[in-house]
């Protein structure tokens, strides 16, 4: 963490009622509790029987939660869930360990979820040309009968446009509406997908197949633009599977080059920054190295190796080389991965080096994809333009997805869709696209529904309701079902294609019972086995070259666009858990930004908030920059997702749309473009300055000073092992006298990505709230666990450690024997525990913590929510009020639970407790338990030779210790 100019814990202001701030800005968060107020009568009971995880209790005991799997679909592809529901409330999302897309885990999307349910942004109500209208009026303006008249009996004007889908009912749904209007159309459209991907797959394999990775058995890693352990439908089961292995000797080797730090990069042993341009030379490089190596011989493929003869950098020849050299020696054991959204002939490179490698079954396997429709003109968006503009049109159903707002700017469908007689949109919010359509009626969360998904890799996935619809929401499902004139509710729609589907199953009540209980259907789509065509890959390599070589005009920029870590596409935009997360990297909050390296940032004369032009072909617009170390010179990244103009409060007018500069054309990237500082500047809310721990990063990290010349050790394997000023012996845990279980985290930072999902899992659990932009910059964030992130070495080729920190639990605590009214005490079994009700808010606490981990409640954050947004709370945590402390309280209320039951059983020790951010870690970084408990894991990892406490010299003797990071010396 670098010191901020101001190293004042809480700074200048801080306490001053937001009486400045937007008086908008603030109310919104808190809720327009008038509007809202008595919304919760609107809840009915649901209508179906909803199945409990697997061997749950059907009835419900109160106070007692239950567990339900279901699903959540982003771009397509379900990630197995498992929901926590008080009362049928839904309050608590952790992921399905039963499902490959999970294995347990959740992302930071996932965590969000359950808050976009009680959003009360959501639409509430039917509309017809922007009227109030009844839900039976409006699909009644779209059964056949209706219909036919307007669009004719073939359905020649009729149109529908979705985002991509899995579903098998979706797409048997798609049919019986393509079969009652056989002249109708279906077009798919999501703004980050990729259809590189799978024409790449169809040019080397002759068929649109998915890769899948299994990092459990790679030795080394190579990742070109793809933040494979933190984005994508895969992203929590390659994390699993990669620090599963990484745990193993030898240490697997990853090596990244991209052009934006990335969580993946975080835990590389080789990054290069690498601009599109230098992704293109490095691959075309590596291709050329590996084909020419007497190791793939056997497997060898022509190449174009005019390749050898690319001008790379001194850094560029050297991770070519170290990569290169790494793949040759796992053999099998190595893997290339190309990000999704890169071109092409990227992808072909990536899929001849892996065949050459003989990786091709064993760390690389293929599946076809389960997209509807993958890979065909349905899903490109010129097609679809061409048929609005051909004035054949007359009515177009648009099922979910924002198209008026995340078209590129070369695609102006926000016209097009205004100027159709009859627009139908099935949406969550009054956005966009809801404004520029005819028709609006509401669309249930995927906790209010019926349906089902896959997973990338095929397995089949349900999606099963926890609550009825809070605003009477419809699905996809229940739309296509109107127009195919056979309306049903989307559970009997599920109920009926299962039924078809699985005709053969002998048992199908009890298969069907299995499957809602689980959330999936056991057994994946098996792989494809598939060779590589090696005609493809000269043409593929030829075109890497070109663009290789292609000189960059003098004074140009390329712009990258990525996703937000924060609102993915847009979609999760009016979260407030999701705006006010730092991003695991810029620790940028409700804000995008264009980001800039050091040195471009230097040549432009800009610095962090001053606000930049950037144009692309005739688009330009203005966005304060942003300066990021590691960051590729020459290319600036812009988050998609920002920049909306709907009715969604929090979401509105956050950050600045970059769709405009995207085109149909270069969608994720465009070459050639340019950017000037404006002279303007703004305040960018970052949280990389708060919490300062006064320059003692190293002792923070456990850094030991640098090893003498003679030994080998890598300086960060060799963790600080600093002793505390005592006289005495500090005594060993003991069950005597001090309660049976003595509770303690060890936090693997050689595992941690930083990718954050336990930020978001803290937050969801333990109802900590949201302070907005102005209380950001003011340092009042409330999360009561952050991710420190720190950089060493040069600006341009920094080296990146996060370190997750929370409150330290420290046995010898400095902030309770400076609190007046012992409102700060330490627990029989360790735990430093705050009681609310006593605090009276002298902070001085917090002044005296080292950690910097005690947040102050400056205002009264709950206050004013509405009985909707009050559903998300956990009740088995306080909500906190005003000028309060609080802090992590290794989730007490889940260590409680677990001693409730193991008193009731009788048994010594509690059993195993899983912290919120414990459960949801997808690399498994944390480990909590108790010291004493037989064969404790915790006990076992603090006595690790890399297990250190953070300012130990200070000591506080913590219950947190943390294992030092590995680098693989030489890679
Ligand atoms: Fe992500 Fe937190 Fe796990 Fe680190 S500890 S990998 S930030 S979930
Ligand atoms: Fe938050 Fe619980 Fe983790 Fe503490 S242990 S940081 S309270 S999730």
């Amino acid at each position: 963490m670098t010191p901020g100019a101001d190293n004042r814990e809480f700074p200048e202001g801080a306490a001053i009622r937001p009486d400045g701030m937007p008086r908008r800005d603030f109310v919104k968060l808190l809720g327009a509790s008038i509007a809202l107020a008595g919304l919760d009568g609107c809840i009915r009971e649901p209508d179906q029987k909803i199945l409990p995880y697997i061997d749950g209790n059907n009835g419900v005991i109160p106070g007692v939660a239950q567990h339900y799997a279901t699903s959540m679909t982003i771009d397509g592809f379900a990630t197995g869930l498992i929901v926590e529901s008080h009362e049928g409330r839904p309050t608590k999302i952790e992921g399905n360990p039963d499902h490959p897309a999970s294995l347990g885990a959740a992302g930071v999307f996932e965590q969000a979820a359950v808050l976009q349910l009680y959003d009360p942004h959501r639409a509430r109500r039917v509309t017809a040309g922007g009227r109030a209208t009844t839900s039976q009026a409006a699909l009644a303006a779209f059964a056949p009968a209706a219909l036919a008249n307007r669009v004719g009996a073939t359905g020649a004007g009729l149109r529908l446009l979705l985002e991509p889908t899995s579903s098998p009912l979706t797409s048997a749904w798609l049919d019986r509406v393509r079969e009652r209007y056989p002249s109708s159309r279906v077009y798919f459209h999501a703004p980050l997908q990729s259809a590189a991907q799978l024409d790449a797959s169809r040019q080397t394999f002759g068929a649109p197949l998915l890769p899948r990775y299994d990092f459990t058995q790679a030795d080394v890693v190579v990742a070109l633009d793809a933040d494979l352990l933190a984005s994508g439908p895969f992203h929590l089961r390659y994390a699993r599977d990669f620090s599963t292995r990484r745990q193993r000797p030898p240490r697997a080797e990853l090596y990244v080059a991209e052009c934006s730090p990335s969580p993946t990069g975080n835990v590389a042993d080789n990054r290069l920054a690498a601009s599109p341009t230098v992704i293109a030379r490095l691959l075309a490089s590596l291709l050329s190295t590996v084909a020419a190596d007497p190791r793939t011989a056997a497997r060898a493929i022509a190449v174009d190796h005019s390749a050898s003869t690319l001008a790379l950098s001194e850094a560029e020849k050297a991770w070519v080389s170290s990569a290169a050299g790494a793949l040759l020696r796992a053999g099998a054991r190595g893997v290339v991965v190309a990000g999704e959204r890169l071109p092409v002939e990227c992808h072909v490179a990536a899929h001849a080096l892996n065949a050459m490698l003989g990786a091709a079954g064993q760390t690389v396997v293929y599946n076809a994809s389960p997209i509807v429709g993958a890979g065909e003109p349905s899903h490109d968006i010129m097609a679809l333009q061409a048929d609005l503009a051909s004035g054949d049109v007359d009515t177009l159903v648009i099922l979910q997805g924002n198209p008026c707002y995340a078209a590129p700017g070369n695609v102006p469908l926000a016209t097009q869709i205004k100027a159709i007689r009859n627009t139908l949109y099935l949406g969550m919010y009054d956005n966009e696209t809801a404004r520029a359509s005819t028709w609006h009626i509401p669309a249930a969360h995927f906790l209010e529904a019926w349906g089902d998904s896959c997973a990338c890799d095929g397995t089949e996935s349900m999606v099963q309701p926890l609550i009825a619809p809070l605003y009477d929401g419809r699905t996809n499902d229940e739309i296509l079902s109107v127009l195919a004139g056979a309306p049903d509710t989307a559970h009997a729609l599920l109920r009926q294609n299962w039924q078809r589907r699985y005709s053969h199953v002998g048992d199908i009540g009890a298969a069907w019972t299995d499957a809602i209980q689980r959330g999936l259907v056991m057994g994946t789509q098996p792989p494809v086995t598939t060779n590589v065509r090696a005609d493809a890959v000269v043409p593929a390599h030829r075109a890497l070259i070109a663009s290789a070589q292609a000189a960059p005009s003098a004074g140009t920029i390329d712009a990258v666009f990525a996703p937000s870590r924060a609102v993915y596409d847009g979609r999760f935009a009016d979260n407030a858990w999701l705006q006010e997360l730092p991003d695991p990297i810029t620790k940028l909050t409700w804000d995008n930004a264009a980001l800039l390296s050091p040195r471009s940032a230097q040549q432009l004369g800009v610095t962090s908030g001053d606000v930049v032009e950037v144009s692309v072909g005739n688009q330009s617009l203005r966005i304060p920059a942003l300066v990021v170390p590691g960051h590729a010179d020459g290319v600036t990244s812009l988050a998609i997702g920002y920049g909306r103009t709907g009715a969604e409060a929090i979401a509105r007018g956050v950050g600045v749309n970059v769709n405009a500069l995207r085109t149909s054309v270069a969608p994720h990237a465009a070459i050639g473009g340019r950017i000037r500082g404006t002279g303007d500047h703004v305040e960018l809310a970052v949280t990389q300055g708060h919490w300062t721990l006064e320059g003692r990063e190293d002792s923070v990290l456990g850094i030991t000073p640098p090893p003498a010349p003679s030994d080998t050790t890598p300086a960060s394997s060799q963790p600080r092992k600093r002793r505390p000023l005592t006289l005495y012996e500090p005594p060993a845990p003991s069950s005597a006298g001090f309660g049976a279980d003595q509770w303690a985290m060890v936090i693997d930072l050689d595992q941690c990505t930083g990718c954050s999902a336990c930020v978001v899992a803290c937050q969801a659990e333990n109802n900590v709230p949201v302070v907005g932009k102005d209380g950001v910059l003011a340092s009042r964030e409330m999360h009561w666990l952050r991710i420190d992130r720190y950089l060493s070495g040069p600006p341009e080729t920094p080296s990146f450690d996060t370190q997750p920190m929370l409150c330290q639990h420290c046995e010898k605590a400095p902030c309770e024997y400076v609190c007046p009214v012992d409102a700060t005490v330490h627990s029989d079994d360790g735990l430093n525990e705050m009681v609310y009700n006593r605090c009276v808010g002298t902070r001085f606490c917090s002044n005296n913590c080292p950690y910097k981990v005690r947040r102050f409640n400056w205002f009264d954050y709950n206050d004013e929510l509405t009985p909707v947004e009050q559903m998300v709370k956990n009740p088995q945590v306080t909500v906190r009020e005003r000028g309060v402390m609080e802090k992590c309280t290794f989730c007490v209320q889940r260590v409680r639970h677990a001693q409730r039951d193991a008193d009731l059983a009788g048994a010594p020790h509690t059993g195993p407790v899983q912290t919120a951010c414990q459960q949801t870690c997808p690399s498994q970084a944390i480990v909590f338990g108790s010291l004493t408990a037989p064969d404790s894991e915790v006990a076992k990892l603090s006595n690790d030779p890399r297990a250190f406490s953070a300012l130990a010299e200070e000591g506080t003797v913590p219950r947190v210790r943390y294992l030092s990071r590995k680098r693989n010396a030489g890679a």
